[in-house]
């Protein structure tokens, strides 16, 4: 991606790496990586369900704390934060508190032969918040080369049902606070994502008279119907740049093959790069069905009763895209390759990102450093080969971003 501050942002670089201080930080940061992995086991195994975040939060504020950063407090919601540096909007630096994970899920810590970590969490987003720990001292030990300030702390409410919760009420309520937002979640450090997809999911209830598959021949049927609106959703044409996607992810309803379906369900979910673009697939999507519904009832004899659909929408997340020529990216991705990351812009995924990028604010979403597997799962392990890199190149990008004006 042709970044015109790339250049500009590699010099920034090459000066902070000139710096005897930055670099004394970055090796404390590589000699620390042991204790970073100790906090992120510690955190792991606090049980962190997706509104009952509380316990964690605790231990990662006492923390924060204990690193040097200034007026750590809870906000209403739960969300962590301290202030390292001047008292100028800056840089906003998270990452998530809660596990899709309940509260009765074994998330105790080992290690194999392998030296690989199992545990669930201990990624997603362990491996951020132990990250974002990590870099909190070194920051503060360099607080005096800020020109702006470092917002730094770890939100609730990312995973399935919250929503975003968290990441949304920073934007409400500290947006004056910051200029840049950066959340570390999960691991690999060479991918930076500046894509947050926007999504749209629905449950589509389709309802009608029923009857007997004999006797009332003729009358309109929800299962039918339901038919109808799924291939007419499987047939809307999305652009494949950006990015855009339909699936109806499910399909149930009728009672059995002598009843004409009185009641039926399609669970959708519509996704887009672009805003823009998934605004105008669900207006499609919407005819779709409407005339899907029509088209039922046009066909059949509807003295008994019509068939009628009603729309829920079960999920919207609203999404950006970091422009290309934006300084916070440049700055990431020079500050990754300063640390011997080969990273590149361009990764898509629905996080926390995602709401500073609907509204314009410049975000991505770095790795924590080392490698995961199987994140949302039981199953879900860390490697931690070289994870010190994602540490310092985080540390390095909240520097970098400092002289974007
Ligand atoms: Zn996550």
């Amino acid at each position: 991606m042709a970044n015109p501050l790339a250049d500009l942002n590699t010099e920034r670089v090459r000066v902070l790496l000139s710096n005897d201080r930055v670099q004394a930080e970055l090796q404390a940061l590589k000699a620390r990586e042991p204790e970073t992995i100790r906090t992120q086991i510690e955190l792991t195994e606090i049980p962190s369900p997706t509104f009952h975040e509380g316990a964690r939060a605790a231990s990662f504020a006492e923390r924060l704390s204990a690193a040097g950063v200034q007026d750590v407090h809870l906000d209403d919601q739960g969300n962590v934060l301290g202030w390292i540096g001047p008292k100028v909007p800056g840089l906003l630096l998270t990452a998530h508190l809660d596990t899709v994970f309940d509260q009765d899920t074994d998330v105790s810590v080992h290690q194999d032969e392998q030296g690989i970590y199992h545990g669930a969490g201990i990624v997603d987003d362990d491996r951020g918040l132990a990250a974002v720990l990590a870099v909190a001292p070194s920051l503060v030990a360099v607080q005096d080369l800020l020109t702006h300030g470092i917002l730094i702390g770890a939100n609730v409410r990312e995973e399935g049902k919250g929503d975003l919760g968290g990441s949304r009420y920073l934007l409400e309520h500290e947006a004056e606070h910051f200029r840049n937002f950066i959340t570390v979640d999960g691991s690999a450090p060479e991918r930076i994502v500046t894509i947050g997809p926007a999504c749209a999911s629905f449950i589509v209830t389709f309802s009608g008279p029923g009857g007997h598959a004999y006797g009332n021949f003729g009358r309109p049927s929800a299962v039918h119907a339901a038919a109808r609106a799924t291939v007419a959703i499987t047939d809307l044409e999305v652009p494949g740049d950006p990015k855009t996607i339909w699936n109806v992810g499910a399909i149930r309803g009728g009672v059995t093959e002598t009843s004409i379906a009185y009641s039926a369900q399609i669970e959708v979910d519509l996704r887009s790069n672009e805003q823009s673009v998934l605004d105008d697939l669900v207006v499609r999507f919407r005819a779709a069905v409407d005339a899907a519904v029509a088209e039922e009832n046009r066909l059949r004899d509807t003295s008994a009763g019509e068939i009628t659909a009603t729309m829920v929408q079960t999920c919207t997340i609203p999404g950006g895209t970091l422009p290309s020529e934006s300084g916070l990216g440049a700055a990431a991705e020079a500050a990754l390759r300063a640390v011997g990351v080969e990273a590149a812009l361009g990764g898509a995924a629905t996080t926390d990102a995602n709401i500073p990028l609907s509204l314009g604010v410049p975000a991505l979403c770095l790795g924590g450093g080392g490698h995961g597997q199987n994140e949302h799962s039981t199953e879900e392990l860390f490697d931690p080969t070289d994870s010190h890199l994602g540490p310092q190149g985080i540390f390095l990008t909240a520097l970098a971003q400092d002289g974007e004006d």
